[in-house]
């Protein structure tokens, strides 16, 4: 008798909201008041292992319901099909989920539905992960380069990057890799951090932050800036102040401008030096992008963790409208799209800072920078991956940061896996603590 077959018998999904506004963790000029939440999803099996595919769609409060609805959508697609196929080749479900013909309206590759397909795909290949015994970084960097060409999809790519263009690329990317593993595993990957920046913080806040971010190693923060440009130059100098000349503030915008005022803003803020100003204008604003670059020089342009999807990176880098590329693990659709952008900053020979923070989100983003480091660019100059130090401790794997670095994950998987007591108590809203909020439970009753 052949072995049975292990197939896909479930597809959970959890609607968890944090409490963050509270504090005003999270707070900038565009979302003032953010409860960091996840469309949470989680792929089970029959085998007899036991394992798991975690993966989530990041929101901010109101509207992870209709994430969550979005990833309800695809269940369909992967419950009864044969996950021994599905994590051998797992650019089969992507394939299917892109391209389911009546989904795909509500797009195409944009939005919710887009970033249901990166919550799903992003559990799938956890799964895949966790099946072979490595942590996902290590999957990807050891994986033959040829299966990797095979996992993205180029359609709309190949005016900028051709598969042969890929290949040759991570042939070049494996040269050395065994070396660059062990120093990742001795030394881990650079970060930097915006804890000391939220807008919402006060100026000793923000002064005692950043001096403890360089105290503990850091070489780059952020600050949030848009909102009043006198408040910025204020805390602009408070910030270089506590820093020192050597260490790099970043801004960030969070969209909030228009073209030109993103250009005379930046201009008011470059006596501090910034490294780069990020997300100065709409993230779907090529030729924007493009024209503040040109305007705002040296100080550098970075985007993306708003980008819908490849093709817009794509422009963006053909119309050399940044200077560094900010993936986001739970936006774009999951692990093979954000493969897909990786070489086309590789090719361009632009770095990739991640974006990070939110839920789960430097759990996730830390394995792509960590495959990208070892097995594609093989370096990490001018690169760094955002760090914020909240709610890390809901998940069974946290990021773990050592001196301003990130340490190379062990765990088999994708790290996204939360804690089920931390799911049971802030599902919303009949988790223990949404229960037990008075607004929550009125809101509830109003919708009812
Ligand atoms: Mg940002």
């Amino acid at each position: 008798m052949p072995p049975h077959p292990v197939r896909v018998t479930a597809v959970d999904t959890y609607d968890v909201r944090f409490p963050t506004s509270r504090g005003l963790d999270g707070s900038d000029a565009m979302n003032p008041d953010p409860d960091y939440s996840a469309a949470y999803v989680v792929l089970r099996t029959d085998a007899a292992d036991g394992h798991e595919g975690h993966g989530f769609a990041f929101t901010i409060g109101r509207g992870n319901d209709v994430q969550v609805a979005a990833i309800e959508a695809l269940r369909g697609h992967l419950v009864g099909r044969s996950a021994d196929e599905l994590c051998a080749d797992p650019s089969v479900l992507n394939r299917d989920l892109v391209g389911d013909s009546q989904l795909r309206w509500l797009g195409p590759e944009k939005g919710v539905m887009h970033m249901a397909i990166g919550a799903v795909v992003n559990a799938l290949w956890d799964l895949a992960a966790k099946r072979a015994d490595k942590p996902l970084w290590r999957l990807l960097a050891e994986a033959d380069p040829a299966w990797l060409v095979r996992q993205v999809d180029f359609r709309y790519l190949t005016d900028a990057l051709t598969p042969e263009e890929a290949l040759a690329l991570l042939r070049r990317g494996r040269e050395g890799a065994g070396e660059r593993t062990a120093r990742l595993l001795e030394h881990g990957y650079p970060a930097y951090t915006t804890s000391p920046g939220w807008l919402g913080y006060d100026d000793d806040k923000l002064a005692r932050l950043a001096a403890r971010a360089v105290a503990d190693g850091f070489r780059q923060i952020k600050l949030k800036v848009g909102a009043d440009l006198e408040d910025d130059v204020r805390r602009c100098r408070v910030a270089r102040a506590a820093v020192g000349p050597h260490v790099r503030i970043a801004l960030d915008a969070n969209q909030r401008w228009d073209v030109a005022e993103a250009i005379r803003w930046t201009g008011a803020l470059a006596a501090f030096d910034p490294y780069w100003i990020e997300e100065p204008t709409s993230p779907d604003d090529v030729l924007g992008h493009a024209a503040v670059r040109r305007a705002v020089a040296p100080v550098r342009v970075a985007t993306g963790e708003h980008v819908q999807n490849r093709v817009v990176f794509k422009q963006l880098l053909q119309a050399g409208a940044l200077d560094v590329v900010q993936i986001d693990a739970a936006r774009v659709g999951g692990v093979p799209e954000n493969l897909a952008v990786l070489l086309l900053a590789a090719k361009f020979g632009v770095p990739v800072c991640p974006h990070a923070g939110g839920v789960g989100l430097c759990e996730l983003v830390q394995h792509l920078s960590m495959f990208d480091y070892v097995a594609l660019t093989g370096t990490t100059e001018d690169r760094v991956i955002e760090y914020v130090d909240h709610l890390h401790d809901h998940f069974l794997d946290p990021v773990v940061i050592r001196d301003g670095r990130y340490t190379a994950p062990r765990a088999p998987g994708f790290s996204a896996a939360m804690r089920p007591e931390s799911l049971a108590r802030f599902t919303y809203p009949d988790g223990a603590f949404w229960a037990a909020d008075p607004d929550t439970q009125k809101e509830k009753e109003q919708a009812a």
